[in-house]
């Protein structure tokens, strides 16, 4: 069972993903976290956001994901960066680094490599990002499409920074977000877009639980007695 879930950034994704995919027994993918592992890649060796930036970058860069009893770390060149990866910084960048061809095209095969032995080992897997749905796994068993109020969006990432100890703004939160939506949405390669087969939930007004209800609940009618 592959599960997809794509959607603007602050839409919900990463939470309700992670948790549906708890309680469903499967494994959870966060696309997101290896582009910001690739972005944190980036602004570590001080190289802009262009092709140049990426053959200089990418033949030293190893990005691997491994599974703890916490859930999905991310690893660059052998550190542990997971807790490096949700800051202002990288979330400036990401969406820039994102749109270089051989930046995707690794990072896609990784994920449809990956995607296939979770899935396999766990019955399933769900991704989240911008485009699992259309692109990594065009043939998804089930696919969501995130959305939500751009304020309601730039509020949940603001206590998401809080959280993690960052105090930041809400219109720099608000910029920030609406700019890496118009980069996503607009770039070349796999744009940010509703796959035609993707279901929209919008979760301007729905609790996390009831995300991961929806979530599961469609999971659970595509193969009712195989979950
Ligand atoms: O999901 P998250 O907000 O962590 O993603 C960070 C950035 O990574 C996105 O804004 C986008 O530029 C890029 N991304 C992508 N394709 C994905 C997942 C993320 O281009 N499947």
């Amino acid at each position: 069972m592959i599960v997809t879930i794509d959607g603007p950034a602050g839409s919900g994704k990463s939470t309700t993903a992670r948790r549906a995919a708890f309680r469903l027994g499967y494994v959870y993918l966060d696309t997101g976290a290896m582009y910001r592992a690739v972005a944190l890649a980036f602004l570590r060796a001080g190289a802009e956001a262009t092709s140049e930036g990426a053959t200089a970058v990418l033949p030293s860069t190893d990005i691997d994901v491994r599974y703890e009893a916490d859930g999905m770390h991310v690893f660059l060149n052998g550190q542990d960066v997971t807790d490096d990866l949700r800051t202002a910084e990288v979330g400036g960048v990401v969406s820039q680094i994102s749109t270089l061809a051989p930046v995707r095209t690794h990072m896609v095969d990784e994920q449809r490599r990956i995607g296939h032995e979770k899935a396999e080992a766990h019955g399933g897997v769900v991704l989240d990002g911008r485009d699992t749905g259309t692109v990594v796994f065009p043939d998804a068993d089930v696919k969501i499409f995130m959305v939500a109020d751009l304020d309601e969006r730039a509020r949940r990432r603001k206590q998401e920074y809080e959280e993690a100890g960052q105090q930041i703004s809400l219109e720099e939160v608000r910029a920030e977000i609406e700019e890496r939506d118009r980069r996503d949405r607009n770039r070349d390669i796999a744009p940010l877009r509703r796959a035609e087969d993707a279901i929209l939930l919008d979760t301007t007004d729905r609790t996390i639980a009831e995300q991961v209800a929806f979530v599961v609940d469609h999971v659970k009618a595509r193969f009712p007695q195989g979950t």
